[in-house]
């Protein structure tokens, strides 16, 4: 039985990617990612649901489009599949996940949520350049309910004891008198702060390289940046994003494949650096400061 729940939350990523590569195409052909049959970005085939299983319908192609035979992008799969371990990761970090109450299953949905918008921001820019507008405000709008979910425990006490009574009202009357109308605000200044300096950074880039080293859509990926982790993982992220960005910056141009003068898209390297912050960040910056601080 304790199996079955990471088996299954694999198997609805896979699907969950498979949704993503969808909004990734439409996004660019501007088409409603909801409506509408999938078909092939080449003949317009309209895809049968067999030839729609994520993964599985890929490698039993060949990887090519089963009715003009043209070459299907490996980015399907991929998604897909990664799609399928971020959620699996997400679960396995997630305590006590096999009995979840309402608190933590909440959490658990917006971290797939958050996990799916970096997703499509992940390829999208990595494809295009460009981080889309229609994915970072969702993002920034999410990460900033998630602290005021934080901030206002009257939100936390509704929906543990939201299964008890269908009273709301006698409810929530209970938890003010349980002090739980205003938390300490620190969850919120904390995390605007974060967003404030992530992004102030990232425009100062921004200005000074006339749009060069950075783009725009990266100063506001900074303000969901820094909502969502705070500190001090904020610095933690910054720290990974830059480090990977040099390293991959250095490959690349050793192996010539980009000059110095051409543009490598930076929002794949801040995604890989919330990642990482978000899966040790305090395990790094506790052992950094315990390491170098006074
Ligand atoms: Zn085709």
């Amino acid at each position: 039985m304790t199996y079955l729940f990471p088996i299954f939350i694999f198997l609805f990523g896979l699907a969950v990617g498979s949704f993503l590569n969808v909004v990734i195409y439409r996004l660019r052909t501007q088409e409603n990612a909801l409506k509408g049959r999938s078909c092939c970005p080449y003949c317009h085939h309209q895809l049968a649901w067999f030839d729609l299983i994520p993964v599985v319908s890929f490698l039993l192609l060949g990887g090519k489009c089963r009715y003009c035979k043209k070459n299907i992008s490996r980015q399907y799969p991929i998604v897909e599949t990664a799609t399928g371990l971020l959620f699996l990761l997400i679960f396995l970090a997630s305590r006590d996940m096999a009995q979840p109450d309402n608190l933590q299953l909440i959490d658990f949905l917006f971290l797939l949520a958050i996990s799916c918008l970096l997703l499509v921001i992940f390829v999208y820019d990595l494809k295009h350049y460009i981080i889309p507008n229609e994915i970072v405000y969702p993002a920034i709008g999410i990460a900033f309910a998630w602290r005021i979910f934080e901030v206002f425990p009257i939100f936390r006490l509704l929906a543990t004891r939201a299964g008890e009574t269908k009273n709301w009202a006698s409810l929530a009357v209970q938890a003010l008198g349980e002090g739980g109308a205003f938390g300490f605000p620190n969850p919120l200044v904390n995390g605007a702060v974060a967003a404030l300096i992530a992004s102030g950074f990232f425009l100062l880039l921004f200005l000074a390289s006339r749009g060069k080293w950075i783009g725009f859509g990266d100063v506001k990926l900074g303000i969901f940046m820094g909502l969502f982790l705070g500190f001090p993982n904020i610095f933690v992220a910054l720290f990974f994003a830059f480090l990977i960005g040099a390293i991959i910056g250095v490959i690349l141009m050793g192996a010539r494949k980009k000059g110095l003068q051409s543009e490598i898209p930076f929002g794949p390297f801040l995604i890989l650096g919330v990642l990482i912050a978000y899966l040790a960040g305090e395990e790094i910056a506790q052992w950094y400061f315990s390491s170098f601080a006074l």
